[in-house]
């Protein structure tokens, strides 16, 4: 599959949504044809871009797009 410019488009639109929630994304790790993930660097939230068959629009969704960098548990990093 190419990354495309509806691709291109969603992983943009995740790491401006994902700043504007006070998140840094490391990188975009491929799952599979139709689904890339990103994790904070600060808090461990996912977010992904997804791509129905059959579509051309790609979908971003997870926890990063939801929630604020320091909301929910950030008890799980500090465990060990
Ligand atoms: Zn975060």
């Amino acid at each position: 599959m190419d990354h495309n410019d509806a691709f291109m488009a969603a992983l943009s639109e995740g790491k401006s949504v994902a700043r504007t929630r006070g998140h840094t994304l490391g990188r975009w790790q491929k799952v599979t044809e139709d689904m890339y993930v990103s994790m904070c660097l600060a808090c461990s939230k996912l977010t992904w871009v997804t791509q129905s068959r059959g579509e051309k629009r790609w979908r971003i969704g997870g926890s990063v797009v939801k929630q604020g960098c320091s909301e929910g548990n950030l008890r799980a990093s500090s465990v060990d």
